[in-house]
């Protein structure tokens, strides 16, 4: 039985793809150490002997007993007001966490995929964002703190890769959504089908005009597994390239949850993308993957999930472990 380790376990993307490795037959480690992740997203998986739980900061020195196949690194915040709120441990987890992972990829002979963003791009001048691009970064703005990690996390991962000749994969993810996204992020999809439970106005930033493009999370982690099992080691887009402004986003949660409420606008964030769309050629060529699930799907299937959830979870502001982070 192969053996992986995932890192963020207990987020959204961490928590599917434990689902998923199970299913496939893996002996799954899981590590997080539930700032951002809940242990309710894994929960359903602590009864299988397959399946262990880490509780640690993979920021510190990490170890784990036994041979490992794998390594996927997806321990981070990854919402921008999570980041924001702790913009070290966003910063630590992309540099010395993907450091340490890389550590004992090389010392199990592991085989190591890092989750890289999108972000990368920064507020991007070239679009739609293909592989090539550099991107556009603030290093010093807000979001400096994740899109830099992640840059950072890149560099290291390819000099692992050459001085080392270990074996790492990088996938830049693009927007992705669906069931266990935290309702209270920040992210747009979250934001706006909480507002509709609740009864409240959809908060727009800026003019609604800047545009991304939405991948429900099945599709990525069938992209995932496909690189992780590859033998590509530059940077691959994985994400959906249907593409649309926000206020179209919001006009189609309005019809998905039937809500009354208004659109209010509120300020644009500092250094907010304008645009972002995947070019996903090599994903197609290299990995024989692209999208199959659309928008109108799997809104619905995200829909059934956050009204699902109970009224204290709908109402809590604060359902996420920062307090000892945050600067009083
Ligand atoms: N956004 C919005 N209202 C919200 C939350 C987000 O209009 O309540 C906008 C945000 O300014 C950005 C887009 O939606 O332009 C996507 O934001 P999100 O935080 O989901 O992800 P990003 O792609 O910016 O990392």
């Amino acid at each position: 039985m192969k053996r992986v380790l995932i890192t963020g376990a207990a987020g959204f993307l961490g928590s599917h793809l434990c689902d998923r490795f199970i299913k496939d037959g893996y002996h799954v480690l899981a590590m997080d150490n539930l700032i951002t992740g809940r242990l309710k997203n894994i929960e359903h998986l602590f009864h299988l002997e397959q399946f262990e739980f880490h509780n640690n900061d993979v920021s510190k020195f990490i170890n784990v007993s036994g041979e490992l196949d794998y390594i996927l690194h997806f321990a981070s915040p990854a919402s921008p007001i999570d980041y924001l709120k702790i913009p070290i441990q966003t910063l630590k987890v992309g540099s010395l966490g993907v450091h340490n992972c890389l550590g004992l990829a090389k010392a199990k002979g592991a085989r190591i995929l890092i989750a890289s963003t999108s972000e990368v791009y920064g507020d991007p001048t070239v679009h739609p964002q293909s592989e090539e691009y550099w991107g556009n970064v603030n290093p010093v703005g807000p979001r400096g703190v994740y899109d830099e990690a992640k840059r950072f996390q890149e560099a290291i991962t390819m000099a692992y890769h050459n001085f080392h000749g270990l074996e790492t994969r990088i996938i830049r993810i693009f927007n992705t959504y669906g069931p266990r996204m935290r309702l209270n992020d920040g992210r747009v999809l979250p934001a706006f089908i909480g507002q509709a439970l609740r009864g409240e106005d959809l908060t727009i930033f800026g003019d609604g005009s800047q545009t991304r493009s939405f991948c429900f999370v099945d599709d990525l982690v069938e992209g995932i597994v496909r690189l992780l099992l590859s033998d590509y080691v530059y940077p691959v887009n994985v994400g959906n390239p249907s593409e649309i402004t926000i206020s179209q986003f919001a006009e189609e949660i309005i019809q998905l949850t039937g809500t009354k409420q208004s659109i209010i606008y509120k300020d644009l964030p500092v250094d907010d993308p304008k645009q972002r769309q995947p070019e996903i050629s090599k994903a197609r060529e290299i990995l024989k993957w692209e999208p199959k699930i659309n928008r109108a799907e799997g809104l619905k299937l995200t829909y059934e999930y956050f009204k699902g959830l109970s009224k204290e979870e709908l109402f809590e502001s604060n359902h996420y472990n920062f307090d000892k982070y945050i600067k009083k």
